[in-house]
């Protein structure tokens, strides 16, 4: 930012408009050679499926195709497990049933409880912008239904007084006691665990470049991957693109699910202090070295706007992120600079 004033710009200009052309044509050799005499041993596999109330895409290079096949196909099956165990409205899943137990103690399977011990770490360390028991409020703001609104301020209220980590006793055994009237809900944490957990299935598989995709939520097993991130006005636009090899990459947004109401725009990601859409931000985008990691913390820093945000960002070992304020004005850590062109 402001630092090419100085750089001789024409010659920079020049010199990568000859490095382009000189990819294209070796891109056209390659492709023509990869047609010629690669066999589907070299193709890129891409499939696509939907769950977890999005696209989950998964890609794998340099593999057989059969093989790649099978793995995909044994890593799209642990999503849609993941999906099963943490689902709000899936009839008996784990937390379906956590929710509706009315302060009784539930036992909840091991995988559960070892995401909501995560998420109680989580809640700590952003300093309770990250907090799964805001389920109340996703319902009376209407979110998982197709008409959400504004709710009336007593609604609000008495949703805002069932909310919070405060009610949420974590107990041993893999026991939990959810105290008046609370609810969890696992929306911005759920979908990076489930690409975690398909990486490893990959992993498991042999593969040695492949990528998952959950709407955004990615990570990859091998190779490097250039990641476009989505401009949060501009659907065709991206924010800007991200070469991510080790490490994950997330985006929380006000642009995936909102509504508008008298001009102003009412979005999914709460502020759990207020019970209100969160102010400030309009994307964040966070790497970190797992993408359960990455996704909740992209929607913690959205939570506390861009100067805490930043401020967090930069504090955290092996994390780092842009973030797209409210009037456009775009905030990174130089780590994530280095990985990335805008
Ligand atoms: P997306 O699902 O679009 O990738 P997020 O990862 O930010 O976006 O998750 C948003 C979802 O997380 C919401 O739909 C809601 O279920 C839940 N949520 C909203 N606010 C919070 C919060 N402050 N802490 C934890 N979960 C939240
Ligand atoms: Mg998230």
């Amino acid at each position: 930012m402001g630092k090419e004033v100085m750089q001789p710009r024409r010659s920079t200009t020049r010199r990568a408009i000859m490095l382009a052309a000189y990819l294209v044509v070796v891109f056209i050799i390659s492709f023509i050679v990869v047609r010629e005499w690669g066999g589907p041993a070299d193709e890129e596999r891409v499939r696509t499926q939907i769950a977890m109330g999005t696209v989950i895409e998964m890609q794998i290079r340099g593999m057989d195709v059969e093989a790649a096949d099978r793995a995909m196909t044994a890593a799209f099956a642990e999503v849609r497990r993941v999906d099963t165990l943490f689902s709000t409205y899936l009839r008996n899943s784990p937390v379906w049933r956590a929710n509706r137990s009315g302060g009784d103690v539930v036992t909840l399977p091991d995988e559960v409880y070892a995401l909501l011990r995560r998420c109680d770490t989580l809640y700590r360390n952003t300093g309770g912008a990250f907090d799964v028991a805001i389920e109340p409020l996703v319902q009376v703001w209407g979110f998982d239904d197709d008409a959400p609104a504004i709710p009336d301020a007593q609604r609000l209220t008495e949703a805002l007084s069932r909310s919070g980590w405060r009610h949420v006793e974590i107990l041993d055994s893999a026991r939990v006691r959810l105290n008046g009237g609370a609810a969890l809900n696992f929306g911005a944490i759920a979908k990076g665990y489930a690409v975690d957990r398909a990486v490893a299935v990959l992993a498991a598989h042999d593969v040695r470049e492949g990528l998952v995709n959950a709407g955004g939520e990615i990570r990859s097993v091998g190779g490097t991957w250039t990641i476009g991130v989505q401009h949060p006005r501009e659907e065709r636009r991206l924010a800007a693109s991200v070469r991510i090899d080790s490490r994950s990459i997330a985006t929380s947004g006000d642009y995936e699910q909102f509504f508008e109401e008298d001009g102003k725009r009412y979005h999914h990601i709460f502020d759990p202090a207020s019970g209100k859409p969160a102010s400030g931000c309009r994307s964040v985008t966070v790497l970190a070295p797992d993408n359960t990691t990455a996704d909740a913390l992209a929607t913690a820093v959205f939570v506390m706007g861009p100067a805490k945000g930043m401020e967090f960002l930069t504090q955290q070992k092996h994390i780092d992120g842009m973030i797209i304020d409210d009037r456009g004005a775009v905030y990174t850590t130089p780590g994530f600079d280095k990985h990335s062109s805008r």
